[in-house]
Parts: structure tokens; sequence; C-alpha cells
């Protein structure tokens, strides 16, 4: 198993978990007991019928006064709860009969699984911030020390940024026209239930405070806030004052940086080798707890973050190259396609790096000062096919969870984080995951429903690498055309 590569030890972990949560839920999700003794004191009497789609609890106190409690997620009723975090808030009686009497054997299970697999997620949590601010830093520090590189700094970024923005629209268009997380049973369809309330308030105040958050009054509380759009923000802030500043200061820096990024580098693929594992239990938890009803939505969300990924990948950027790059989209598609299929197959843009880079100049004709400049920066900050995908995902597991689509200020809020996520996104395999957490937070969404999407990261994530260094290519070409260099075959000198 140690010999297999990561992707297919993830697939065997995936499997493994699917077989072991299903046969759980399908032996073992029903329950019910009586009683009447070992209760909490003043109840006298308990009846607890669980099962993994409903659970009723119901209890009588010394009074004879009888109580009944209902947690189902896809309940149309008002007065039944949809999770079993209301029910601690609301009946904490009943969710102390349900916690020590009342739960299946599969959900016992299940929570177990839930809580080994959730100190996987912590290791990506604990990764993310040292990973984004060496990862951001290193690669605008690479900038200094260079010449001429001012405008050409300029059309690179605005480019990144238009290309992220599309392909960021794109997939909301499509999760919220085909809607993957409604397509099943299990999620809710009656609007939120009290302990799921989000937080509603209009467009200005959501942008205002995004824009306030781009300038933290004190960015050491930002880190251990920690508020990730603060701490992206002033890192770059620093990273190109540093630039400004230059000399042996930003030299310093910038091996301090790259020091830093290589330990985070190794620390993170440590992290990301336990995945196997991770998944394995997230996924049998996720099983066990609801049955293979999740499997329909999963469906759906491939379908859509591959589609949206097609039109991006197929449209989009092509148009682009076409018209602004003016190069022929097919032919520069074949030029580039060994660094293409090196990003499927390891799903690093940066592991991909050394064979874009001689692609774009060897075999697309692109200059070395172009390409040397707009890659490397682009590995880092440029990845189209991540941004699309947090965007879609989140809104996925917003379905899932609330049972209706955000609201667009929400879905606001989840464009721009994406957007930020995407550019502080390490280009190594799954650096996609770990940065979703900070749009998870962002609009109030629990971070455990990462574990529904674990099951399929792989294959996405091999899909949207392909983009992300697809689109790095197409902007050399940009670039390129707007700005020819000497050495350039587009330059006619
Ligand atoms: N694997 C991607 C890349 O290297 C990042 C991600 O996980 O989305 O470009």
């Amino acid at each position: 198993m140690r010999n297999l590569a990561l992707h297919w030890q993830i697939l065997i972990g995936m499997i493994a978990g699917c077989c072991l949560g299903l046969a759980l839920n399908m032996a073992a999700s029903e329950h019910s007991v009586t009683l009447t003794t070992g209760l909490p004191d003043g109840i006298v009497q308990a009846e607890v019928t669980d099962s993994s789609s409903r659970t009723v609890i119901r209890y009588r106190d010394k009074q004879q006064k009888e109580t009944t409690v209902t947690v189902d997620p896809a309940s149309t009723s008002k007065n039944d709860l949809r999770t079993f975090k209301d029910l601690a808030k609301q009946d904490p009686l009943a969710s102390q009969i349900y916690n020590e009497h009342g739960k299946s054997l599969a959900k016992q299970v299940g929570g177990w699984c839930q809580k080994i697999g959730g100190l996987f997620l912590r290791m990506l949590q604990m990764v993310s911030i040292p990973l984004i601010v060496t990862s951001l830093l290193s690669g605008i520090l690479s900038l200094s020390g260079r010449h001429g590189v001012g405008n050409m700094f300029k059309r690179t970024l605005g480019y990144y940024l238009t290309t992220s923005l599309l392909a960021i629209v794109t997939g909301m268009l499509l999760v919220n026209l085909i809607r993957p997380g409604l397509q099943t049973a299990t999620s809710g369809t009656q609007g939120p239930t009290a302990g799921q309330e989000l937080h509603q308030t209009s467009l200005m105040d959501v942008m205002f405070t995004q824009v306030e958050a781009i300038f933290p009054s004190n960015p050491l509380a930002a880190l251990t806030q920690p508020n990730f759009l603060s701490i992206i923000a002033f890192t770059i802030i620093f990273g190109v004052f540093a630039v400004r500043v230059g000399g042996t200061t930003v030299s310093r820096i910038h091996d301090l940086a790259r020091a830093g990024f290589e330990v985070m580098m190794a620390i993170t693929t440590a992290v990301i080798r336990l995945a196997p594992i991770g998944v394995f239990f997230l996924i049998t938890a996720v099983l066990a707890t609801q049955g293979s009803s999740v499997f329909q939505s999963l469906g759906w969300y491939v379908v859509t973050v591959a589609a949206a990924l097609l039109i991006h990948a197929c449209i989009t950027l092509p148009l682009i190259l076409k018209f602004i790059g003016k190069r022929d989209p097919i032919e520069y598609a074949r030029a580039m396609s060994p660094a293409l299929l090196t990003a499927f197959s390891s799903a690093s843009s940066n592991g991909t790096l050394p064979v874009t880079l001689t692609s774009v100049e060897q075999r697309a004709g692109i200059s070395n000062k172009t390409g040397s400049f707009v890659l490397p920066l682009g590995a880092t900050i440029n990845m189209d096919g991540t941004a699309l995908y947090e965007a879609v995902a989140v809104l996925f597991i917003a379905q899932l969870h609330l049972g209706y689509n955000l609201p667009v200020s929400q879905q606001i809020i989840v464009a721009i984080t994406a957007l930020l996520a995407s550019i502080g996104a390490a280009g190594i395999p799954h650096a996609g995951l770990v940065m979703m957490v900070i749009i998870l937070q962002a609009v109030g969404l629990p971070l455990e429903m990462q574990g529904i999407i674990l099951a399929v990261d792989r294959v996405l994530d091999m899909a949207r690498t392909s983009v992300n260094v697809w689109s790095d290519s197409c902007g050399c070409a940009v670039v390129e055309a707007l700005d020819p260099q000497p050495d350039s075959p587009l330059n006619p000198s």
C-alpha cells in the first residue's frame, strides 16, 4: 500500500470507508429503547427511536408531563429540529438522553470516525496560514531586482484577476443552475432553522466588511483570529513594499520566506500523505450516519465542477487566447500538452512548473522574459480551476447543509473569498481543500461538511490543476501579445 501513488491510496481509503459506512448504515442504523433507569434527574421514563433519517425522543418527568422532540433534516414540519446541534441548544435534556442511550451503533461508530477524521481536518487547518504567508511572500519577492517589470506585472495581475473571476462566475452560474446539493432527499427544503440561520445584511455592508478586512487594524491579531482575508491582503502589501525597499532587506526577507515555504511544503506534503486515512474515517462517518443518498448529490457535484471547468478551459480561455493573445487555441494547447498532462497526473502546478516553462518557451515560442516572469507568479497566485472549484464546493456544501441556495450577498462573499483563497493556495495537490476552510468560515458553514467532498477531491484536483496550468500558459501568450519582448517570435524586429 505504501508504494502506491497517493491518489490510489486515497481511492482505496475512500472505497473502504464507503463499504464500511454503508454496511454499518444498513445493518445498524435502526435503534429503539425504552428506559426507566439511568436517566437525568427529574425524568422518570424515556423512549428513543433512532434511524439514519429521523430520530424521535420522548420523555416523561415526575409531574407526568410528556415531551416529544424530533430531529429530521428533511422534515417539512416547523416543530421538528434539523440537526443534533439544534437539539443540544433547544432541549439539553433530550440531547443528554439521546447521547447517553439513544444512538444507533451506526451513529456511535460514525461519531468516532468523525472525531478521528476531524484530526486530519485540524492538521489541514494547522498548515494553512503559514503556508499561505510563505507561499505568497516568496512568489511576490521573486519579482525583486528585475527591471522593466512594472507594466508586465500590471498586465499579468490584470489577466490573472480577470480569468479567475470569470472562472468563479462560471462555477457559480452552474452550481445555481444544476443545484447539486438539492438533488437529494437528505437536504432540507424548508429554509433555515434557528441554528442554521445565516446572518443577512445588505450588499453594501457585505462588500464594505470585506474591504475593511483588507486593511486589518492589527495584522498580528488577524493571524490569531484567524482572518484569512486580512492575512492574505497584508502579506501582499508587505511583499510589494519589500520589493520597493529593495537591496539587502528584500533579499533577506526573500531567503527567509523561501526557507519557510520549503519547510511548510514539507509539512503539508506529510499531512496530505495522511489523506487516505482521513478520507477513510470521514467517508465512513458520512455514510454510516447518512446512508447512500449522499452519492446522489456527490455525482451531481462532480458533474457541476467538471462542466464548469470544461466551459472555462474550452470556451472562455481559448476566446481570450484567440482575440487578445493572438494565438490559435488548438495549436497552443497542443504545444502545451506535456505541461497539461503533467499537471493532470501530478495535481501540482508547482511540480509542473519546469515542464510548463520549457513547453511555453520551446514549443509555444514565448520569450524567456515573459515565461520566467508570468509562470512562477502564476503557479503561486493564478488558479482559475481552484477558484472555480472552491466556489462550487462551498455553494454545494451550503445547499446540502441548509437545504436552499445561499442568498446573493453571501454568494458574493463566497466569490470574493474564493478568489483570495485561490491566490493564497499553494500549487500542490489538495491545496484547494486546505484553503476551503477560509470560505466555509467566512459564511459560517460547518467545516466538517468538507468530509463529504473529500472523497472525490483527487479526481477534481487533477482536473482543476490542468485548468490552473492552462490559464497560466494562456497568460504568457496574452502578456506577450500586449508587450512583445525582443526575443519573442511575435516581435517583428
Ligand atoms: N492542486 C492544485 C494546484 O497545484 C491546487 C488545488 O488544490 O486546487 O494547482
